[in-house]
Formats: structure tokens, C-alpha cells, sequence
């Protein structure tokens, strides 16, 4: 199956239409997201539920409601549907019967970052681009670098000094140009787009500045749906850096409707951040719809050290249409939740995922979770990532 039924792409805040044939950024009008749409409708009529008989055991089994053309542009790591696993033992101590993660640390590079770089990396390539860039905290880079060196494209890749090595080292071997850079990842950005004033050729694949890495991330959503025999879990845990699966799975959830996959019932989306940098908590606390720049963005969880993600508005539009709402737990209670995921269900999950399990643990005893409540957390990337939490 090669056929997409993308049709184009439509600006998240003021609709404006842009051909998805060539390559695009953000909307020309407004310089806002843009949102990749498809012909639903027609989807709907061809296309069984959850494409039922598909062979393909990967996130390219979504091809269809997926943006890439061309099957020989499907730049493939083997990006197999993440496992949803029950979380017993600390479901028990919760007091709750309906405890899961979705395992994202099995993805190649070992983060989730792997889903929506195979996108974007497959669509670039697709539309003729060369050289990708991109600012990170560290896991979206070393997913580019491996998915550019896999298509052939050039990658440049700027990244905080302080990224956990791990990061740094992967890239290096995947052979992309590495700039490291003192700060955070919005310091990061800025040189980059410094740089990019002598080198316009360098195709931006920053989160939400390009249309298809959250093409990539909403396959979460997708994924979910079917694991759950396509009924949604009741609240959703998600640690939100730049927000792409956040926003993506929520964009998933309104085209599975369209499809007749699903009815309207919706997770509660609970954004989940740290006390270090928490931009989308203090404008969630003050019922804004955009986030302000958090200075001195500080925390183990690099991913979620993003001081002003770039949609903001769409991680806030979401957040409140799902009810839902956005906590923020420390570093300390981060650390001791890694070693107790690890310890009691044998998961090594990384930082931001340990502080899904916090924020659940402060909804809980404030009663605002039930006890049969399905809730699913979400582990965004492999421990082994982290070596330098454990010491
Ligand atoms: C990037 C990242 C996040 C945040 O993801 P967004 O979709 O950008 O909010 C969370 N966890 C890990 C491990 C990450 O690498
Ligand atoms: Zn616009």
C-alpha cells in the first residue's frame, strides 16, 4: 500500500492552505505551525479499522493517513509498534487496577524521537532536501543523525554542552556536525539559526517547524487506540518538552474519529513537566493560552528542558479541550522514581518518564484519578540513555 491520501497542509492558527508538494516551515502568513491533512473521508470508505490485515508491524503500517508518497522514500530503522505494558505492582501500591506505560525505550536510537525523524527524514528526502539541522536536548538529534545517515542526507545537529554524552557520542558516530553550545536548547537555536544566515541550504527540522515530525509522534496515538481494542484510556501522562506527541496523539484522536475508528471519548491529557522548567504548568496555572520563556531551565530530564516550546498554544488548546492539566514534579522525586520503576517492574526508564509516574502519584492522593481509572504513562526513551542519573 503506497498510497497516502494526504491532501495538504493548513496552518494551525489561521488556516491558511499550503501545497504539501513542495517543501514547507511554518505558514508563510502567520509563521505558525502547520498541520498535515488528509482526504478522511475518503479514507474512511477504503480503509479498514486500524488497517486490520496489514502484514506491517511497524509505524509504516499507517502509511496511508501517513505524509510520505513513495514507499521507496520510507527511511526505515524498523520502528515496530511500541509494547503497552501493564504496570502491576506499582499499579497495586496506587491502588489501581489499570496501570500501563508504553514502552517507547524498544524504538531504534531508543527514544520516541525515532518516530517522527523517520517522518520528517523520509518526507525531506522525498521533497529533494540534502541537509537537515536541527536544535536538541540530545535524543532528537541522535535520531536525526541516525535517520539522515540512513537516507544519505547531511545533518547538523546543535546541542546544550551539557547534553548527557551519550547524545553527543551517537551522533559522532552516525557522522553529523556536531555544535555544542553553552545553555539550553533555545540558546542552541539561536546559533543555529545564526549560522543558517550563511547556510540557506540547511532544511530546519526543529519540533513543530516542520509539518511532519508530529506526522511521526501521532502514530502513539494510533498505536494506542488498537492496543486498546479502540476505546482510549481514561488519562494520558505525557512529559512535555516541545510537545510534538502530546499534540500529535490529540491530532490522532480527532482523524480516528473522522475515520469511524473511535467515538468521542477522550483521555484526560496530562502534560507533565519539571519544577526546573515548567512553562506550560505556569501558564496552565493561569489559564493562558501561551507560554511565557522560563529562565533558567534546569533539570535531569533533558527532554523536558525546553524553556518556551515553539506551539505552545496547541499543547494548551489540547490540555484544556481534554480537561486534563499540567503538573510539574522536582528532580529529586525524578531520580528516586527511576530506581523505583526499574527495581519493582523492571523497566529503566528514562528521567521524563519517571516523572509521569510523580505526577500520576500527586494526582492520585489528591483523588483526582480513580481507582479503575486506565491511565497510561508514557516511557519516551531507554534508561540507558541516562548513565549519569544513576551516580
Ligand atoms: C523530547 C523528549 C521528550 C519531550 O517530547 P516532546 O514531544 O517534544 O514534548 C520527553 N522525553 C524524552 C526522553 C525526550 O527525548
Ligand atoms: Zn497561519
Amino acid at each position: 500500500m503506497t498510497k497516502t491520501y494526504l491532501t495538504h497542509l493548513e496552518c494551525s492558527v489561521c488556516g491558511a492552505v499550503h501545497p504539501h508538494r513542495e517543501v514547507q516551515t511554518v505558514c508563510k502568513p502567520c509563521g505558525k505551525s502547520l498541520l498535515a491533512r488528509y482526504n478522511l473521508q475518503q479514507a474512511k470508505k477504503e480503509l479498514p479499522k486500524f488497517l486490520a490485515g496489514s502484514s506491517c508491524t511497524s509505524l509504516w503500517k499507517y502509511a496511508p493517513i501517513l505524509p510520505v508518497q513513495e514507499e521507496e522514500n520510507f527511511i526505515s530503522l524498523g520502528e515496530n509498534i511500541s509494547p503497552l505494558l501493564r504496570l502491576p505492582k506499582l499499579g497495586a501500591e496506587l491502588g489501581m487496577q489499570n496501570l500501563w506505560i508504553k514502552d517507547e525505550g524498544q524504538l531504534p536510537t531508543g527514544s520516541f524521537k525515532a518516530r517522527g525523524l523517520a517522518m520528517a527524514v523520509s518526507k525531506a528526502k522525498e521533497l529533494g532536501v540534502k541537509k537537515i539541522c536541527l536544535p536538541s536536548a540530545g535524543n532528537a538529534a541522535g535520531a536525526a543523525a541516525a535517520y539522515a545517515a540512513r537516507a544519505g542526507l547531511e545533518c547538523m545537529v546543535y546541542m546544550p554542552e551539557d547534553t548527557p554524552s551519550v547524545n553527543i557520542k551517537e551522533c559522532q558516530a552516525y557522522g553529523a556536525v556536531i555544535k555544542l553550545v553553552k545553555g539550553n536548547i533555545s540558546d542552541a537555536g539561536k546559533a543555529m539559526n545564526e549560522a543558517r544566515k550563511s547556510n540557506p541550504d540547511w532544511f530546519d527540522v526543529s519540533t513543530l517547524k516542520e509539518p511532519y515530525r508530529l506526522e511521526g509522534k501521532k502514530t502513539m496515538g494510533y498505536e494506542l487506540a488498537e492496543q486498546f481494542d479502540g476505546t482510549l484510556p481514561d488519562l494520558i501522562f505525557y512529559p512535555t518538552g516541545g510537545g510534538t506527541g502530546l499534540i500529535g496523539m490529540w491530532k490522532a484522536f480527532d482523524e480516528m474519529e473522522e475515520l469511524e475508528w473511535i467515538g468521542p471519548k477522550r483521555p484526560r491529557m496530562i502534560s507533565v513537566q519539571s519544577s526546573g522548567c515548567q512553562p506550560i504548568v505556569k501558564a496552565f496555572s493561569e489559564r493562558k493560552n501561551e507560554s511565557e520563556f522560563w529562565h533558567y531551565a534546569e533539570t535531569v530530564a533533558s527532554g523536558l528542558r525546553v524553556p518556551k516550546p515553539f506551539a505552545d498554544h496547541l499543547i494548551l488548546k489540547a490540555i484544556y479541550a481534554s480537561g486534563g492539566c499540567a503538573l510539574a514534579v522536582t528532580d529529586e522525586e525524578i531520580v528516586s522514581a527511576v530506581k523505583e520503576i526499574a527495581s519493582k517492574e523492571g523497566l529503566f526508564v528514562c528521567p521524563e518518564a519517571a516523572a509521569t509516574l510523580v505526577a500520576l502519584c500527586h494526582l492520585r492522593s489528591k483523588s483526582d484519578v480513580s481507582a479503575t481509572d486506565t491511565v497510561v504513562l508514557f516511557n519516551t526513551a531507554t534508561g540507558l540513555k541516562y548513565p549519569e542519573i544513576m551516580s
